[in-house]
């Protein structure tokens, strides 16, 4: 049983995989620079996936576009 060594204040890395989750929201507060809405916002997030994500990232960081999609396709 293994799982990614996520640091406790990665906002910027999804809690699941642990790479960037590319949220418009966090870049935007790391660069000053404002992205648009994130693509996040148009995406469902089953309450499956959000229970997989470790209590002490919930709502704290951003789930990646790749564990999303996949979740999606089942
Ligand atoms: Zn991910």
């Amino acid at each position: 049983m293994t799982s990614p060594s996520v640091p406790a204040l990665a906002s910027t890395l999804c809690p699941l995989c642990g790479q960037p989750n590319r949220c418009a929201t966090e870049e935007e507060r790391d660069t000053g620079v404002v992205a648009g809405p994130c693509w996040c916002t148009r995406m469902e997030f089953s309450a499956e996936l959000l229970a997989r994500v470790p209590a002490s990232l919930k709502d704290r960081a951003c789930i990646c576009a790749t564990c999303a999609s996949q979740a999606a396709r089942g």
